[in-house]
């Protein structure tokens, strides 16, 4: 990550003051870019010489970084991490987020996070088994009973990036009342938005649903609204996964405008796309006009994408709610039976009114087994369900199902290639979305690409190959724009006493090496990183608590 630093500069990294030189400059804003100097000190943005070069006397001493040739941006600002849990327990943790230019990260989105962890010990265990295939294995000693605790951990390290979070209201509905189907009582009520409370207290940038998870998938317009408006009091965002993205796409866009609305909550919704073959390249256009519609009202209505045609998930989320028990111990004891199979086999062959059947939607040949829990089922890792049957010589896609769930509690991964790239395109230029990576840490050896590869890859292939963007377009969403929505202050931008996030590269050789083949290899040809005013060299952080 040297870039053309020269080796007695080195020594001088402790150094307070850099001066970057003669780069061009893409300033977060979306405003083309303009070659300029950039004297960082104390951690900030000191001054921006545009045409002119600093005085010498004004960086006497400083550091110098030659970037002539080389684009300067601010750090990339990734709004939607499941980051929760690798952060504090992943000793990777940073390589491949700098290796993307990702300065900051906030987690706690789609509703999932390991705090607050229940009282109750069967629901914690319920919770993680749950969650496990979005954020990781929870090891022990990593369960905080709050907020208080879980930020206390965070504020005691020291991170390679910058790291906020979003109080996850499944995690919270969870700590209330575990998995039940049932709406909040009064005092139930009353204790979530108390443990909302503390987390906005704690430094939470605002609330997350993911409402197509349990226990949120049974929460209704009310009880949403009521959660949304305990974190509006505090200047909070809401976030969501909506409750379907396929046949409910529309009617659950409708569904979170009306909650923020009522809530009186900025909206952003998150990981915006239409999944199903059959609503490829129409839904999207129906959805995209009920949010211009809302924001021609006035309302503060914005959603993130990432430019994959696959989405990750669980293989949980391809059994109907029919079958779901309140424990996922009941639910492998029922697919471990005969009769249990043959209902599930009846169930996921229809549609059900308010819940997208993946399965019919999407296809068992497109939904690809990427993070299998056990040891015994690694044969699956990569391939389709389809291709699984047929070299296991099983009667049928529901019968390997039925088999995972019950063998693995729900904790494995998938890669459903549910969307069509038009639809993705259509998505990133608008001009109120933003580039995250929705990054799943669970995936072990096959993870989904997305992980290793988003930022990269948006310039790649949607400035470099297919000029749908300008850079200084595609830069703003991965910067200044995320930044905003989570009410980040300066940082995310290129400008005088913002903090000092700083990326130098060479934009034609930056790029991701991840696929869905080959997901492991990380970004390349970002040549410095800057964090809080500081050069990134190895091991070394520089992240604040943000
Ligand atoms: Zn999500």
């Amino acid at each position: 990550m040297a870039g053309k630093r020269s080796e007695s500069q080195d020594q001088l990294l402790t150094n307070k003051n850099i001066l970057i030189k003669n780069g061009n400059i893409y300033d977060g804003s979306g405003d083309a870019p303009q070659k300029a100097d950039i004297l960082i000190e104390d951690g900030l943005i000191k001054t921006i010489q545009y045409g002119i070069k600093l005085q010498e006397t004004q960086s006497a001493g400083a550091l110098i970084i030659d970037a002539s040739g080389r684009v300067v941006t601010p750090g990339f600002v990734d709004i939607h991490r499941h980051a929760d849990v690798a952060c504090l327990a992943d000793t990777c943790f940073g390589e491949t987020e700098l290796a993307q230019g990702i300065t900051t990260a906030i987690n706690g989105n789609c509703g999932i996070a390991p705090v607050p962890a229940p009282a109750n010990s069967e629901w914690c265990e319920e919770l993680y088994r749950y969650i496990e295939p979005v954020i990781g294995t929870v090891k022990a000693g990593l369960p905080f009973a709050s907020y208080g605790e879980y930020t206390a951990a965070i504020r005691s390290r020291k991170f390679p990036l910058n790291i906020g979070f979003l109080t996850a209201a499944g995690a919270v509905k969870t700590a209330v009342k575990g998995f039940d189907k049932g709406p909040f009582t009064r005092a139930e009520m009353e204790k979530a938005q108390n443990l909302i409370e503390e987390a906005m207290n704690c430094g939470a940038h605002g609330i997350s649903f993911g409402l197509m998870y349990r226990p949120e998938c049974y929460s209704a317009l009310e009880e949403l609204t009521l959660l949304a408006r305990t974190a509006a009091k505090h200047g909070g965002v809401l976030t969501t996964h909506i409750r379907g993205e396929g046949e409910l796409l529309v009617r659950s866009v409708e569904e979170v405008i009306e909650v923020a609305q009522r809530a009186e909550i900025p909206l952003n919704i998150s990981h915006f796309k239409a999944t199903g073959i059959k609503n490829w390249r129409s839904a999207i256009f129906r959805a995209i006009d009920k949010i211009e519609a809302a924001r021609v009202k006035g309302q503060d209505v914005t959603a993130d994408f990432y430019p994959y045609d696959g989405g990750s998930t669980t293989l949980l989320s391809l059994v109907p709610p029919s079958l779901l028990e309140t424990s996922i111990a009941e639910l492998a004891k029922k697919l471990s039976r005969k009769d249990g199979v043959e209902t599930l086999r009846r169930e996921i062959n229809k549609e059900h009114e308010n819940w997208e059947n993946m399965v019919l939607s999407v296809g068992w040949d497109r939904v690809i087994i990427s993070s299998p829990f056990l040891e015994k089922n690694e044969d699956c890792r990569g391939k389709s369900m389809t291709f699984i049957v047929r070299e296991r010589g099983l009667t049928d896609e529901t019968e390997l199902l039925a088999d995972l769930i019950a063998s693995e509690k729900g904790s494995t991964g998938i890669i459903a290639l549910s969307m069509a790239q038009d639809d993705i395109e259509t998505i990133a230029v608008l001009p109120w979305t933003c580039l995250i990576s929705d990054s799943l840490y669970s995936g072990g050896s096959s993870p989904h690409p997305r992980l290793n590869g988003t930022f990269p890859k948006f310039l790649r292939v949607f400035v470099r190959e297919k000029k749908l963007l300008s850079m200084e377009t595609a830069i703003a969403k991965m910067t200044g724009m995320p930044s905003r929505r989570m009410g980040l202050l300066n940082r995310g931008f290129l400008k005088e006493k913002a903090p000092a996030d700083i990326l130098v590269f060479d934009s034609e050789k930056f790029t991701d090496n991840a696929d869905y083949t080959s997901p492991l290899p990380h970004a390349e040809g970002i040549e410095t990183i800057i964090i809080n005013g500081k050069i990134v060299n190895k091991n070394e952080c520089h992240g604040l608590f943000i």
